[in-house]
């Protein structure tokens, strides 16, 4: 499809060029297959359950038998609507199911019904942050179709069978232009794209189980080239081997191409234990699909006023979401993406703030300390051994000065170990700041006249020669002295 190549060339004109690797621009687009969190598939009426005995849940429609129709589910086309929604695009009013036509034993139809040249949603885009850089990857489309269903190799009788259960299961395909620049970009792409889909519950997410599927387009060429040939890395369905196959496959086209070779256009699959990517077959045309508007199903048309009901029902977005978090809590844009990675840590750091008043501690304290702990033990947040109301408590006695925040760090290390009462805490360990103000100027001028080399370098204009000065006296003060006072005091009596 030349055209389409075209198409594509055309969109990346005036984009920055990404990092080099050998003197080579990496580019990368995606195709992921979400399923779709339907009870029911998406042209008949068996269960979608994950896991069933082979061939319990395929019905008549699934197995084409002669004189079955096709009936579209309007849970599907409704996900759809959302993630059109969610994503900005447009929402076609009218779009046509095709035919791909291809042969396979997992398909009893001897056709995938699928949408082509009009897709049910069109453009939009997935915006995020790879480290502190701010990207977005537009989408060329999101189309509904059915998935095929297995093919499984019983080795041990030397037989192969076919499982019906995920015929007809509903997809929504998700096309991406091919902006990506680096294996790293894909990634955090693919890990924004993963966010969504779940936040506004489309898809259940579930890798292992094939629930969200991957597919990256590779090329290389030097900057400032036409877009080089593509090879189509399928079904990546772990994030650890979607970054290994990309950069294998990189070095691979590279070396390729630095022998003299051109690249095929090709389907290759990654294989884990080898690290490699290998040609599957070499890539078919769209042509070769002969694809055509479906006879047995009608235009899909939706309203603007099915569209509208569909975003009222909608929770509110992430990126929504971070923007009122910018706004009402005066977070970082960083942060409020941080904050909202996943629903339950957005509710998390709501609830925090809300318990102690200081939504700029508390956005510290999740991304800084709890994170870091969470992600030390691979553990969610959901599974966070300190509740929001608890971290929310500790916050209150570091923002009322109870406590300084070396002593909050103590206080979360025994929280983190099962403690539940912040006050209690603080109480066994005496953390309680020093307020009292004689005995914390006591120490001061203690400090002072013990340290005169200090406090002649601070009158000689040396600023730093006062931290010195100030953790001495945090010292003797058992860490209790709140930092700030001390500063105070110290300048004032040093003035
Ligand atoms: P198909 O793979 O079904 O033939 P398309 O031709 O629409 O589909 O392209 C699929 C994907 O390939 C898109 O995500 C697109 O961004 C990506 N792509 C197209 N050209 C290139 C290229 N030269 N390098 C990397 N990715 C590309
Ligand atoms: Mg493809």
């Amino acid at each position: 499809m030349s055209e389409t190549v075209n198409t594509f060339e055309a969109q990346q004109q005036g984009r920055p060029t990404g990092p080099l690797v050998h003197g080579y621009e990496v580019i990368i687009g995606f195709e992921t297959h979400a399923q779709l969190s339907t009870a029911s598939k998406i042209f008949s009426r068996a269960s979608t359950a994950f896991g069933a005995e082979p061939n319990t849940q395929a019905c008549a429609v699934d197995l084409a038998l002669p004189g079955t129709l096709p009936v579209m589910n309007k849970g599907a086309v409704e996900r759809a609507i959302q993630f059109g929604l969610a994503i900005g695009a447009h929402i076609a009013p009218r779009s046509i199911f095709a035919r791909k036509n291809y042969f396979y034993p997992d398909l009893p139809k001897g056709y995938q019904i699928s949408q082509f040249e009009i897709p049910v949603v069109q453009g939009g885009a997935v915006d995020f942050f790879l480290g502190d850089e701010k990207k977005s990857v537009r989408l060329v489309r999101a189309h509904l179709e059915e998935d095929a269903g297995k093919s499984l190799h019983e080795d041990f009788i030397g037989q192969s069978g076919i499982d019906l259960n995920r015929a007809g299961t509903p997809l929504l395909e998700i096309v991406t232009e091919p902006d990506m620049r680096s294996s790293a970009e894909a990634v955090a792409y693919a890990k924004e794209l993963h966010k969504i889909v779940t936040w506004i519950g489309i898809c259940d997410g579930n890798m292992q189980e094939g629930s969200f599927r991957c597919d990256a387009n590779v090329s290389v060429r030097k900057p400032g080239s036409p877009l080089g040939t593509r090879r189509e890395i399928k079904n990546l369905n772990s994030f650890k081997f979607m970054q290994q196959a990309i950069d294998y496959e990189v070095r691979w086209q590279i070396e390729q191409i630095e022998d003299g070779h051109a690249i095929q256009q090709a389907t290759v699959l990654f294989n884990p234990d080898t690290g490699e990517t290998r040609a599957m077959r070499t890539k078919e045309d769209a042509a070769d699909y002969r694809y055509f508007p479906d006879p047995d199903l009608p235009p899909l048309c939706i309203s603007e006023q099915w569209v509208q009901e569909v975003r009222g029902k909608m929770a509110e977005l992430p990126r929504n979401m971070a923007a009122r978090f910018q706004a009402s809590y005066g977070l970082s844009e960083y942060d409020a993406t941080q904050l909202t990675q996943s629903l339950a840590l957005a509710g998390y750091f709501e609830a925090a703030a809300k318990a102690s008043g200081q939504a700029k501690l508390a956005s510290n304290w999740i991304t800084g300390e709890l994170a870091r702990r969470l992600n030390a033990q691979d553990l969610s947040i959901e599974q966070s051994p300190v509740s929001a109301q608890t971290l929310g408590q500790l916050i209150t006695r570091i923002s009322d000065s109870t406590i300084s925040n070396s002593a909050a760090k103590q206080v979360f290390d025994a929280l983190w170990d099962g403690a539940t009462e912040v006050d209690a805490v603080i109480e066994s360990k005496g953390l309680k700041q020093m307020n009292d103000t004689g005995a914390l100027e006591a120490i001061v001028l203690q400090v002072i006249d013990k340290n005169a080399k200090n406090v002649a370098e601070f009158k000689a204009g040396n600023d730093k020669a006062l931290n010195a000065l100030v953790g001495q006296i945090m010292k003797a003060s058992q860490g209790k002295a709140n930092p700030q006072q001390v500063n105070e005091l110290l300048r004032s009596k040093l003035a």
